[in-house]
């Protein structure tokens, strides 16, 4: 059972004035055979939160446990871990098959024979089944990380811990190597976490995502949860993209009042608002329509991104600018009046001074395609 569990894991650098905390109370279960993608920006603590559950890495404080056993204070061999890296860290003095083979002659009982088969299989699952003699300086980006996934696959692991492995590889590269991955990782049912500052690489990988910002989790949900109810307005801009349209208003006589328009909103969404004035809205760019000018927020257009099937419409509401997602084609009058509308049930609205959302989307995602996009 690769089941993991972090318990108020934290890690502080230094000490006195100058720590600086980089994971801070992080509480996280994984179910065997889960695919969990821990995503935020640089130096949220990602890779140190991966390091620490390796082993290469000390904990301040906090405990972790893989398959139900304490591994906080074991040695990294010790944990039945995998780890693939950005850098594929290969030996570049062996060939691929000796890369793949070195960690199991070291930690495992195999006999010379189980362990070329053993090679020779994951070899054909990675399709690197030709390459087993070469180095790596003989071999490309991509075929060095099929090596070094196949080095981590061999040891049969009961977690796989993954540091930006697609990174060092072309966009096209890495966009078939993150299909190919979770189709492996599908196959083998091994727990696996992975993290990336990538958030279409998280939605579009993960069954479960954990966004973190300095050090702190934000949410833990499904791509789709966190996408359409993210706990805040962090998670709210982070996930999506382009990302989500924040615009500042305030709730007077039961709209959403901005310089530029008024938003009726129904008794049950002001139900939900009760006690709020000061409020910041969130409008997903592909939530937004236009219409004619008699639309409930005027606008103008200023710049049209085409990206083939659909363009990103940049326009601005008084000294507001959003991104609206349009099918391309779509005729757009240049720097002219526009009316953009906005269904009630997709309105997102957040406390300006916590974060926290105090409404969300209630309607199935839209256009979930373009979330790849
Ligand atoms: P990136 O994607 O840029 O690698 P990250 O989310 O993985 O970012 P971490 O590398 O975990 O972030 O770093 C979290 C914080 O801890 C950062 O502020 C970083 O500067 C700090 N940090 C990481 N390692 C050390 C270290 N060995 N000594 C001191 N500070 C460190």
């Amino acid at each position: 059972m690769g089941t993991v569990e972090l318990q108020n894991l934290t890690k502080e650098f230094g000490s006195g004035d100058d720590a600086i905390v980089a994971v801070d109370d992080l509480s996280i279960q994984l179910e065997d055979g889960e695919f969990l993608v821990l995503v935020g920006p640089s130096g949220c603590g990602k890779s140190t939160t991966l390091r620490m559950i390796a082993g290469l890495e000390t904990t301040t404080e906090g405990d972790i446990r893989i398959e139900d056993g304490l591994v906080t204070n074991r040695e990294p061999r010790d944990r039945d871990i995998a780890m693939v890296f950005q850098n594929y860290a290969l030996y570049p003095h062996m060939t691929a098959r000796e890369n793949m083979s070195f960690g199991l002659k070291m930690n495992s009982d195999l006999s010379e024979e189980e362990i070329t088969e053993r090679v020779e299989d994951v070899a054909g699952i990675m399709d690197i089944g030709d390459l087993l003699s070469d180095e790596p300086s003989e071999l490309s980006g991509g075929q060095q990380q099929r090596v070094a996934l196949g080095r981590a696959i061999v040891r049969d692991p009961a977690v796989f811990l993954m540091d930006e492995p697609l990174s060092n590889l072309d966009a096209k590269l890495r966009t078939t190597m993150r299909t190919e991955l979770q189709a492996l990782q599908e196959d083998l049912e091994t727990t696996t976490i992975y993290v990336t500052h990538d958030q279409t690489e998280a939605m579009t990988m993960g069954d479960r995502i954990a966004v973190l910002n300095e050090g702190e989790l934000q949410q833990i949900g499904t791509p789709l949860e966190c996408y359409n109810r993210p706990a805040n307005r962090f998670v709210a801009g982070f996930i999506g993209s382009p990302s989500m349209n924040f615009v500042d208003v305030t709730l007077e006589d039961g709209a959403l009042v901005h310089p530029e328009f008024e938003y009726d909103l129904s008794e049950s969404t002001l139900e939900t608002l009760a006690g709020h004035t000061e409020l910041v809205l969130g409008i997903r760019p592909e939530d937004i329509e236009l219409t004619d000018e008699s639309g409930e927020i005027e606008a103008s257009a200023q710049v049209v991104e085409p990206l083939g099937d659909f363009s990103h419409l940049h326009a601005s509401i008084g000294d507001d600018t959003v991104t609206v997602t349009v099918e391309a084609g779509t005729a757009i009058p240049n720097d002219e009046s526009l009316g953009l509308s906005v269904p009630e049930e997709r309105l997102h609205l957040f406390d300006p001074e916590t974060g926290t959302a105090l409404k969300n989307s209630d309607a199935p995602v839209k256009n979930a395609h373009l979330l790849a996009a």
